[in-house]
């Protein structure tokens, strides 16, 4: 009897577990089946354009270099799509699978990984935010610890319409270091991470924070590089 209720909720876990974690491994893009061990069909995988080169971003007295996995098309674009806006967060995994796969073959060397804040406001509406996602698998890629040292202060207004300076312009209020956790970064190395670089304000505006505020260091690692 007692067997038996067990036997029960064993099969009823099971039965919930085959559905939340579904045995056929399928490609989260096209849906075909996929090889073991992979977490995208060779097709998707085959039309990512990866990044060659890095950038830099510099404005007055600073400089960073930031990193981009791939453009910001095709498969790429779905992945960022899907993880942003249908919370699929299996495409953060594989994002970050990327990202980790490309600061490693570059050897790129940091203390620790942050990322591009969203605004109480925003944060409260999507639920969460697909950089601190990125940001927590890439930790597990890399053994690399997160640590959230930036704040959205305010909002960004609309960029539609504006032209390059205004759009900088638009940005340059709307981010700040955590003062209260700077004991932990001064003299550090910094990687922020987010999903997508098109002017690259935010990047720079984050990144410069964190300098003034005692940073050794900062890069930039994006999944995607759209436009610049
Ligand atoms: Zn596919």
């Amino acid at each position: 009897m007692g067997n038996e209720i067990i036997r029960n909720i064993k099969y009823l876990w099971d039965s919930i577990l085959e559905n939340v974690y579904p045995k056929e491994d399928k490609c989260p893009i096209c849906n075909s089946y996929i090889d073991e061990g992979e977490m995208l069909c060779r097709n998707c995988r085959c039309k990512i354009k990866f990044c060659k080169s890095n950038i830099k971003i510099s404005k007055s007295n600073y400089e960073f270099i930031c990193y981009s996995t791939a453009y910001y098309s095709d498969i790429i674009m779905e992945l960022v799509v899907k993880l942003k806006y249908k919370s699929e967060f299996i495409c953060g995994e594989i994002l970050s699978m990327l990202m980790a796969d490309y600061i490693k073959s570059r050897k790129i060397d940091f203390d620790f990984i942050t990322f591009v804040p969203l605004s109480d406001k925003s944060f409260k509406l999507r639920g969460y935010n697909q950089s601190e996602v990125l940001a927590k698998e890439l930790s597990k890629n890399t053994g690399k610890p997160v640590l959230k040292c930036l704040k959205k202060i305010s909002e960004t207004k609309d960029q539609i319409g504006l032209d390059e300076k205004n759009r900088w312009l638009n940005l340059s209020k709307c981010f700040c270091a955590n003062l209260k956790i700077t004991k932990k970064y001064i003299g550090k190395v910094i990687l922020i991470v987010d999903d997508v670089i098109t002017t690259g304000a935010t990047s720079f505006y984050c990144a410069e924070a964190l300098k003034k505020a005692g940073a050794k260091d900062v890069f930039i690692l994006t999944a995607a590089k759209s436009k610049i």
